[in-house]
């Protein structure tokens, strides 16, 4: 049996069509945000008048903050399953996470990185570890998963055999939904002696991530995606690269104490927890939101939320195969596992028309363009992958092959009702 849709804010939300009167918003882009669970909210709400900031109030709120703070971290930790010496780093988002980890890469870390990754897993790499001497292998897009391990494989293989490395990888495409096979990933990366970060931006919302089972170094997802839209995200993994490098952002928060020396400058202590990488007063809601959401998911249970939605993809593919028109995009095949990510294009449309005419016709949410990870689109398209296509860039003329695709996106609180209006509107 499959469960009910999980209640979500915005359900109400009405929008006017070009074609006269209104309908309720089918909300289709939660691989962009999701909307927050109504339990998150109703937490978030209950805990607001609380709020203080944390740490070195000494009054009731500031303390109370605290608690809720540390607890969330225990909680997510939890959520994730951590090991007892994880740590739970918060941050802003998966971008900030894993420019973070990017930041305390040890010297002459080499990294690796499959081109298909979401420009926040793709970029920060040469962004910031070539400063410091690293530098990074880019790995072509494979056509299977086992294709996967065996190009990072033979990729490490032929690395130098010392110094640290570090592999990348997203565990759900954002692009075409699709699973990657994380274990086996996280198996070749040890056996060679490298470490690795899951990207579960996408994968988190969908399916249970458990770092120890999958055996990964550290995970970073967002709390936008994951029903907690209040502008917070997570690192969490091994401690001691995070420990021996020098604080993401120097301030308040991250130093235990600080001192003038004889000679006129300064000397601070560090901390040694997670609070080294968060200076500054920390989104304690945001913080707050996503063990909300941890809590809320475990509740309702992932392998109900998983039937439902993999029922929900059966039905929008099944839908656009009756459109000869339509080509989804797809790395690794239609047998490929998937989450509710799903990207296309429409022969003799331009895209971000296409994209346009469902907001106005049907009230209908989906997005349009290369959604963050130009290479990965581009190869999916076929298009030239040197010049054609950026974000903002007017879409193919018509006739032309297309430069960008549409991409719908659900998941727990999505009424079948969507899809269904999703589906007849693209037929
Ligand atoms: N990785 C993947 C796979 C994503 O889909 C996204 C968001 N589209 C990100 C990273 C970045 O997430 P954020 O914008 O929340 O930093």
């Amino acid at each position: 049996s499959v469960c009910a849709p999980l209640p979500v804010l915005g359900r109400d939300v009405r929008v006017p069509l070009v074609t006269g009167g209104e309908v309720d918003y089918a909300a289709l882009d939660y691989a962009a945000s999701a909307p927050a669970l109504q339990r998150v909210w109703d937490d978030v709400a209950a805990y607001a008048p609380y709020y203080g900031s944390v740490h070195r109030g000494a009054g009731y709120l500031s303390q109370l903050s605290t608690d809720l703070f540390e607890n969330s971290r225990r909680t997510i930790a939890e959520f994730l399953g951590c090991r007892t010496d994880d740590q739970v780093v918060f941050t802003r988002s998966t971008t900030d996470s894993l420019n973070l980890l990017a930041a305390v890469l040890p010297q002459d870390t080499r990294v690796f990185v499959f081109e298909t990754e979401h420009h926040a897993s793709l970029l920060p790499w040469e962004q910031r570890g070539d400063a410091k001497g690293g530098a990074v292998t880019y790995l072509n897009a494979p056509r299977t998963p086992g294709e996967a391990v065996d190009t990072l494989e033979k990729a490490l293989a032929a690395r130098e055999p010392y110094g640290p490395a570090l592999v990348c990888v997203t565990g759900a495409s954002n692009v075409t939904g699709e699973l990657w096979p994380v274990r086996e990933l996280a198996a070749a990366a040890h056996a060679h002696g490298a470490r690795i970060v899951l990207d579960a931006a996408q994968l988190a919302p969908h399916h249970p991530v458990d770092i120890a089972e999958l055996d990964v170094d550290w995970v970073a997802f967002s709390g936008h995606k994951l029903y907690a839209p209040f502008g917070a995200g997570v690192l969490a993994g091994r401690a001691d690269w995070l420990q021996d490098a020098e604080p993401y952002l120097a301030g308040g928060g991250a130093s235990r104490k600080v001192s003038r020396r004889t000679d006129g400058g300064v000397d601070v202590e560090w901390h040694t927890t997670a609070a080294r990488h968060e200076a500054g007063s920390p989104n304690v809601i945001g913080a707050y939101s996503i063990a909300a959401a941890c809590r809320a998911l475990t509740e309702a249970g992932f392998d109900d939320l998983v039937a439902r939605e993999q029922a929900l993809i059966a039905r929008v593919r099944a839908g656009l195969a009756e459109v000869p028109e339509v080509n989804v995009l797809s790395l690794f095949g239609d047998d490929a596992p998937r989450v509710g990510v799903i990207s296309f294009v429409v022969e003799g449309w331009n895209s971000s028309h296409f994209a346009a005419a469902l907001s106005a016709e049907y009230g209908i949410g989906v997005r349009d363009g290369l959604f963050c990870a130009h290479p990965l689109v581009r190869t999916l398209l076929g298009s030239d992958p040197q010049t054609q296509g950026e974000c903002g860039a007017p879409e193919a003329a018509p006739g032309e092959k297309s430069l960008n695709a549409i991409r719908v996106s659900f998941g727990a609180g999505t009424p079948d009702e969507h899809v269904e209006r999703f589906v007849n509107a693209v037929k």
